[in-house]
């Protein structure tokens, strides 16, 4: 079995190479050629030729192919879908804004956690991706479009904090000066509310945003749509986030999708503004993109922007999240699900 090359940090890199009998400085080139994209040892020009195929001997170099791709013809935004070495899929997603280009990725194949309105958990978890698998994305999404990618929101197909270790592995690679260098102030993660990984990451106060999923204030119509609420309740998961905040200085942010009869009665929008009373907190109210299979719908722009005004008024900071992609399936799940169910084939870059 060879070992996964870039899943390994600078350090570990320097310590592996040093076993090896090979100077420090050449486990800096090879990083260096591994984050900026080489696809196998052979382009590592500046190694000599007998170094190349030890090292080819020994280690992998993993590279997702592009299964497909799909441009905006409105906002300009892409979505790609990878398959992974072992023939899974996942999707990633390139935005266009002012403030540079961000890239929303997948931390797991499938997801786990069961949220009724999504489309990345409908056929449950496959499995977790590995560092290098979530380097990838941002790499190779990097060279397809040729947009430096600025900021990374960990927002796509898994559950980041059900993927701990490799997430944590992946944040310190792609923060790494030699590599590329993408700041923890310019990284998002999303969590539907796993409390105690919530803790884990407050220890290692990072200064990337947090998300957390909250999508209802109230644990009846909560737990009705995510299950993981069942587990840890609206207010175990607001007090794990007021911790948060303690430890890390960081202002947590709010993600609520407003699903007709579901979350967005005014009382709810009373009750979460009283629950996040006293809070540093923001919160992004998400119009529902509508998934097939799930029934549910979005509420209309007059309910959001009567519940945006309700959470104003007690003084809490909404905002109503733009959708950008809506002609291309970029809610998340939705492509990777659509490619794998047979219902699309081959490479195909509408809009190029
Ligand atoms: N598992 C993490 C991150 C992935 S989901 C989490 O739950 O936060 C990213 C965000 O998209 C979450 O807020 C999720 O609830 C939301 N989402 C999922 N399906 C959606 C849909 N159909 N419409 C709108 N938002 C959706």
């Amino acid at each position: 079995m060879k070992t996964d090359l870039k899943s390994m940090t600078l350090a570990q890199m320097q310590a592996e190479f040093r076993a090896l009998g090979e100077p420090a400085f050449r486990a800096k080139q090879v990083f260096t050629w591994l984050h900026r994209g080489a696809e196998s040892f052979s382009e590592m020009t500046n190694l000599s030729k007998p170094l190349r195929e030890k090292l080819d001997g020994l280690y992998t170099i993993t590279v997702p192919r592009l299964a497909r791709a799909q441009r905006s013809q409105k906002d300009g935004t892409i979505k790609y879908l990878w398959r992974l070495g072992d023939g899974n899929c996942v999707e990633s997603v390139v935005m266009q804004y002012h403030h540079g280009n961000t890239i929303c990725i997948s931390s797991e194949v499938g997801c786990p956690m069961g949220c009724k309105f999504c489309a990345s958990t409908l056929g449950g978890l496959v499995r977790r991706l590995a560092p290098s698998e979530l380097l990838d994305q941002v790499i190779f999404s990097q060279k397809e479009s040729g947009l430096p990618i600025s900021n990374i929101v960990l927002m796509g197909i898994g559950e980041p904090l059900d993927n701990f270790d490799a997430v944590m592995q992946f944040l310190e690679l792609v923060n790494s000066p030699d590599g590329l260098n993408i700041g923890m102030r310019h990284i998002s993660l999303s969590t539907c509310g796993l409390v105690d990984k919530i803790g884990k990451l407050a220890e290692r106060k990072l200064q990337l945003t947090l998300s957390v999923s909250l999508h209802s204030p109230d644990d009846e119509s909560r737990s009705r749509i995510m299950p993981v609420n069942r587990r840890w309740g609206v207010d175990t998961l607001l007090a794990a986030c007021r911790d948060y905040f303690e430890k890390t200085g960081r202002r947590v942010s709010f993600e609520y999708t407003m699903i007709d009869g579901v979350s967005d009665s005014e009382a709810q929008a009373q009750l979460l503004a009283k629950k996040l009373q006293g809070m540093a907190a923001h919160v992004n109210l998400i119009p529902l993109n509508c998934v097939e299979e799930t029934g549910l719908r979005t509420s209309t722009h007059a309910v959001i922007a009567r519940f945006q005004e309700i959470l104003q008024q007690h003084g809490v900071t909404a905002t109503v999240r733009r959708t950008l992609g809506s002609d291309i399936d970029a809610s998340c799940g939705q492509l990777r699900r659509k490619y794998e169910g047979g219902k699309e084939d081959g490479i195909c870059r509408s809009g190029h």
